[in-house]
């Protein structure tokens, strides 16, 4: 259902639980229906992090969320080939090479709204020596109107409940409204967690997309974290609810982070035959990719999904799923 015809990276096959030819492949494990109720392939996702490699490790689910055709899929597939490259220097490999994993693509046409994982579970050697299982979560969201409002902030709190990291993925800048969603995601998802005096989530990234003031605020990490405490920062003469979403975003995470990336260039932007390779990426983009993946994927970067102090393992995260799924079907 997520796959026209016209789509250039789309893979052929149905919805169907069996993968025909052995290849992994983005399964949609939560979908939100036109009627705006929730349904949960338990069978897809118990396949995927029951099996017998992965679980009983310690569980890494990255998750990238935000408002539509804003790169998040383009840039997952991305962390897919950095996976499949086992983090190798080169993992960008062949510049001609098409890109493929999630489905991206241009338009403005509305889609589904949902969480799909990646059917292969990675397994990764911590500098440590832990080995330790990375789940790949890409979700859909739309925010067009007040009803798939509701419905993207259920995603957006699923998603960060059973995430280790949340990537949240903005346009051009962080503007009042991107904080406002993100307390009305939090606030659904926090109260829907026990009562805890640990903060609820864990990682969050503000991922900024198309930044066009590196003169002001430097691509990547470190221009990102001076960006983002000038804009989170709390002051006296602010309005009361300005105050209030900061403490309340302050509040939720134990980690908040950011990323200025820069624009990837007319190619990506806007020609519908644009294929993903990478020698019609912008070089600006592909430098600060090289960055943003392993920053947020390296063996030594990663973090065990823990849940009121304790790690998680594949099997943990499938019965958290299932309970935090209860709460909205409720
Ligand atoms: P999603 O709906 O957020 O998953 O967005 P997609 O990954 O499907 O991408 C939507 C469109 O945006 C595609 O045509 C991509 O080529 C394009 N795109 C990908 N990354 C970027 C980016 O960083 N900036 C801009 N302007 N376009 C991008
Ligand atoms: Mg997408």
């Amino acid at each position: 259902s997520w796959g026209s015809l016209s789509d250039k990276n789309v893979y052929e096959w149905s919805s169907e639980e069996e993968e025909p030819d052995g290849r992994a492949r983005p399964i949609q494990v939560l979908l939100v229906k036109d009627d705006h109720t929730f349904e949960l392939d338990e069978a897809a996702l118990s396949r995927i992090l029951l099996s017998e490699e992965v679980r009983d490790r310690e569980v890494v689910a990255i998750s990238v969320a935000g408002a539509f055709r804003k790169g998040k899929s383009f840039l997952m597939d991305f962390m897919l080939r950095y996976m499949y490259n086992h983090s190798s220097e080169n993992w960008l490999g062949d510049a001609s090479e098409p890109l493929t994993g999630f489905s991206w693509r241009g338009g403005s046409e509305r889609e589904t709204t949902g969480i799909q994982i990646w059917s292969e579970v990675f397994l990764v050697d911590k500098p440590d020596g832990r080995k330790v299982a990375v789940l790949l979560m890409d979700t859909q969201g739309t925010f067009d109107s007040q009803s798939t409002l509701r419905d993207s902030a259920t995603v957006f709190a699923l998603s960060t409940m059973i995430s280790s990291m949340q990537v949240y993925n903005i346009s051009q800048n962080v503007q009042e409204d991107d904080l406002q969603h993100l307390q009305l995601f939090t606030e659904y998802g926090r109260l829907a967690m026990e009562e805890t005096f640990l903060k609820p989530f864990q990682s969050l990234i503000f991922l900024v997309r198309d930044w066009s003031f590196p003169y002001e605020f430097p691509y990547g990490q470190e221009g990102g974290m001076k960006f983002l405490e000038k804009r989170l920062k709390i002051s006296e003469n602010q309005h009361e609810e300005l105050q209030n979403v900061r403490k309340h975003i302050h509040s939720c995470f134990t980690n908040i982070n950011c990323f200025l990336m820069p624009h990837p260039g007319l190619k990506v932007a806007t020609n519908p035959h644009f294929d993903g390779r990478i020698k019609e990426i912008d070089g600006e983009f592909i430098n600060n990719l090289k960055v943003l993946v392993p920053w947020i994927l390296s063996p030594r970067n990663i973090d065990v999904k823990e849940i009121n102090g304790s790690n998680i393992t594949c099997r943990g995260l499938l019965e958290y799923f299932k309970a935090y799924i209860k709460i909205y079907q409720g």
